[in-house]
This record gives structure tokens, C-alpha cells and sequence, in this order.
């Protein structure tokens, strides 16, 4: 797994202060898209132990509210079982801290894959240069959608239900 960034303090990817993870590998090749530097899987710098010893760092800090990671696609091929690895981590280390993940696959897609039981908040869907908002929260065109992972896995699981809506959306 590659990476681009880590950022701190950051309050524009999801709720409260967060430390953000920016993925190397996109395929989605989204019109507009704000970061296409970020397309190539074999781009930016291998994620090792000092970067993950940055994030745990920052985790640990009370007023940091979670991890958010973003890119490039989190759950491009190069990426998606090293992030669930992390994921994992992450959750039994710091159990009360959020996870947040921007993906350009939709819910439906990836809703059985394993890395969503670690998963508090997704951001789903490709951005549509058409359907750009700047009024909208935490997503960039009107067709993705801020869904509360465990609470729609809960209810699929009871009754079939469809997807919810994050309180933050
Ligand atoms: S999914 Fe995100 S990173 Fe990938 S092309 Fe689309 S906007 Fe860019």
C-alpha cells in the first residue's frame, strides 16, 4: 500500500478534528476530480511502520475524533486489504475513535466486503462533475451519499432495510 499524505487537525473530511490518510490508486478516473495525482496505485511513498506509527500518534490524542481515509480510493485493488489490516488495528487500539472512508465504489458494491465492519461513516459513489454542490457536507456532487455503516448493516441484517443516512448528512 502507497500513500500521498497524511494531514492533521483536519476538519473538512468528516466529524470533529481527524487524522486523514491520502491513498495512493484510483480507476474511477472521476471528470474533475480534485486529486488525479493521486490515480497512479504506484504513486507517492510506501506506507510503513513510521507512517502508521504518525497515525497512532495522532490517535491518541484526546480531542482527535478519528481516522479518515481518502485518496486515490482506499478500496482500490492495491489498497483494500492492507486498509482493512489497519482498520482492524485501529479498532482495537482506539475503540471509541471514528472511522471515516471516501470511496468511489457504490454502497451496494462493497457492502458485504469485511473492511465494513470497521467502518462508522462511508462517503460513497464517484463524483459527478454535473451534480457538484459546494453547499453539501462532507461529499462533492449530489449522487454520493454519507451513510452510518453499522446502523445500515443492523438493519439489513433485521429486516432487509435499506441504507441510512449518517446524522452528520
Ligand atoms: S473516486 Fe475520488 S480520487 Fe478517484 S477519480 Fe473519483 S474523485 Fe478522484
Amino acid at each position: 500500500m502507497r500513500y500521498h499524505n497524511i494531514t492533521k487537525d483536519d476538519m473538512l473530511n468528516g466529524d470533529g478534528l481527524r487524522v486523514v490518510l491520502w491513498l495512493a490508486g484510483c480507476s474511477h478516473c472521476c471528470k474533475g476530480c480534485h486529486n488525479p495525482v493521486t490515480w497512479d496505485p504506484n504513486g507517492g511513498l510506501v506506507f510503513d511502520e513510521s507512517a502508521k506509527a504518525e497515525i497512532f500518534e495522532q490517535l491518541a490524542h484526546p480531542y482527535i475524533s478519528g481516522i479518515t481515509f481518502s485518496g486515490g480510493d482506499p478500496l482500490h485493488a492495491a489498497n483494500r486489504a492492507d486498509v482493512r489490516t489497519l482498520m482492524a488495528e485501529i479498532k482495537e487500539k482506539y475503540p471509541k475513535k471514528t472511522i471515516w472512508l471516501y470511496t468511489g465504489e457504490r454502497w451496494e458494491s462493497i457492502r458485504h466486503d469485511p473492511a465494513m465492519a470497521y467502518v462508522d461513516v462511508l462517503v460513497d459513489g464517484e463524483f459527478v462533475q454535473e451534480q457538484k454542490d459546494a453547499k453539501l457536507l462532507w461529499k462533492g456532487s449530489r449522487n454520493q451519499r454519507v451513510i452510518d455503516v453499522q446502523k445500515t448493516l443492523r438493519q439489513e441484517g433485521e429486516a432487509g432495510l435499506a441504507l441510512h443516512c449518517a446524522d452528520y448528512a
